[in-house]
């Protein structure tokens, strides 16, 4: 029973080790972002954490490993049914503890968590490996896949069950045991995880989850010798310092970076399906999606109406109390992220840019218990070169740009002309230009005339800044095994 009024009041989480809760001596505030207040301590956890986690999965391995690939998919569906059946608790607190809508915690992130354990458990039964004959040289050749190890997993405060157990998923299917690490500001949906894992029959050890911020916990993980792949959602900037430190070791890294997400509209395009799903990959999920549409490049002679519609529709795009179903999206994930959104937006303004709606423009009808939340309603903007920070870097809100071009090879060009290369969309009705366009673009992801249709089967990544290497089926069967070549003289 909690038993001072700081327990009384806040959530207090603990690591989860080798099967069991263990408490950290020291915790991180953790704030609901639709109120601005702490609700929840999260474990700052350091090495002496990341040490025993990486010890207990280093014990679990032989026996995890040595389980059939439909053996260990029996415990994944197990822990999948039972998250499914607590879905709307895990719904509750991830939109809370993130500041996202409730229905789109409900009809997104925990759907998906559950999926991704499915999905998984289902194509670790079905991979083959290749097999080639050297009958002149009386030889037989075959592939076979080993699970590595210790797998350090570590994923960003977005879309937090989500793409967590899309890590944990593949690398436990694949016979991998595993150490992870949530953002320190999205913590708690992986810590409800935890107290289902053995229910589910999870063997001790063999899902680690250790909670804390980047520079220690993460860090920690990153640098463990005994960890010898890592794989990592979240900025450029951090996959940087991850890269350099893990190399020394020569680890397995697989990066899922940001983005700088480009739709090209041509004039051929059915915009209404255009303009409703633009809206949506503009401003779903507060724009904090890796996904998110940031430029919009429209062929000149629809531009007007094209900004005229869209500036409509996103100002019907509702913000407001997570809770209340009628708002499409809730808070930013904190005060600080939310004032350098808004810089953006300032400094869109001080190089000439319009600022069709959303920020500065429209205000926000906040309950009284919201009013310090971190809201921002969607922002349109336009007259902004290619050339501006706005349009080059990743602003991860509520904000999308839009630019008219001339040409289909110029809309190439300014499509591509950012570091990043995650996803873009191509609208028109054009089948020939469609292939052209999505062949010419630099991304990893490619959607023509729609957004976010996922097949899990299929590779998920991007190319430049935003990212090296991919995930997906076959793709993270791939990252979290390592194949070898056996040669038979017969
Ligand atoms: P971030 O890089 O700040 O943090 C991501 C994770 O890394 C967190 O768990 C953090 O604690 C940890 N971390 C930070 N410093 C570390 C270090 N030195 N060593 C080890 N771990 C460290 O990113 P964020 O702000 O949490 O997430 C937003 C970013 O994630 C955006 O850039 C977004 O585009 C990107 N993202 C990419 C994808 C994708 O699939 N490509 C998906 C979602 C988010």
């Amino acid at each position: 029973m909690p038993n001072t009024p700081e327990q009384r009041t806040h959530l207090i989480l603990e690591n989860y080790i080798g099967g069991k809760f263990v408490s950290c001596p020291s915790h991180i505030d953790s704030y609901d972002p639709s109120t601005g207040e702490v609700y929840c301590k999260v474990p700052d956890s350091g090495k002496d954490e990341v040490d025993a986690a990486v010890s207990a999965a280093k014990e679990a391995f032989p026996g995890w490993s040595s389980r059939s690939p439909e053996q260990r998919a029996q415990v994944l569906n197990k822990l999948a049914d039972l998250m499914e059946a607590n879905l709307e608790d895990f719904a509750q607190a991830e939109s809370r503890d993130q500041g996202k809508t409730l229905t789109f915690a409900r009809t997104v992130d925990i759907p998906r968590a559950v999926y991704n354990f499915r999905f998984f458990a289902s194509s670790v039964v079905h991979h083959t490996t290749d097999c080639s004959q050297m009958d002149h040289m009386g030889c037989v050749n075959y592939t076979i896949r080993c699970p590595v190890g210790v797998a350090g997993l570590i994923s960003p405060w977005n879309l937090p069950l989500y793409l967590l157990t899309w890590k944990i998923a593949p690398a436990v299917a694949a016979g991998n045991t595993v150490v992870a690490k949530p953002s320190e500001m999205t913590s708690v949906t992986a810590w409800m995880m935890c107290k289902l894992m053995h229910e589910a029959g999870v063997p001790p050890g063999v899902i680690n989850i250790v909670f804390g911020t980047g520079p220690r916990a993460g860090d920690a993980l990153v640098g463990h010798p005994d960890v010898p792949l890592v794989s990592f959602t979240g900025s450029t900037a951090t996959a940087q310092r991850i890269t350099e430190r893990s190399a020394p070791y020569c680890k397995k890294l697989s990066l899922e970076l940001g983005g700088k997400n480009p739709a090209v509209v041509f004039a051929d395009a059915d915009l209404e399906q255009c303009i409703a799903t633009t809206v949506r990959s503009s401003f779903s999920n507060q724009g904090e999606i890796c996904l998110c549409t940031s430029r919009i490049y429209v062929e000149r002679s629809i531009y007007p109406e094209f900004l005229e519609r869209f500036v409509a529709a996103a100002r019907k795009w509702k913000t407001g109390s997570p809770s209340d179903p009628g708002n499409n999206n809730g808070a930013l994930i904190s005060k600080e992220h939310l004032e350098k959104v808004r810089s953006f937006v300032k400094l869109a303004r001080s190089e000439g840019g319009t600022v069709h709606c959303g920020e500065g423009i429209d205000r926000l009808d906040l309950p009284e218990r919201n009013a310090s939340g971190y809201f921002m309603a969607a922002t349109v903007i336009s007259g902004i070169p290619d050339s501006s920070r706005v349009m080059q870097e990743e602003i991860f809100g509520p904000v999308t740009c839009i630019r008219p071009f001339d040409t289909e090879d110029e809309a190439v060009s300014r499509a591509n002309s950012v570091r990043y290369g995650l996803a873009a969309t191509v609208w028109s009705r054009d089948v020939g230009k469609v292939h052209r366009v999505a062949k010419r673009l630099q991304a990893g992801l490619v959607w023509t005339n729609c957004w976010l249709v996922r097949d899990l089967n299929l590779p998920f990544g991007g190319m430049k800044s935003s990212g090296v290497g991919r995930e997906g089926g076959k793709d993270s069967y791939h990252f979290f095994t390592e194949v070898k070549t056996i040669t038979i003289k017969y």
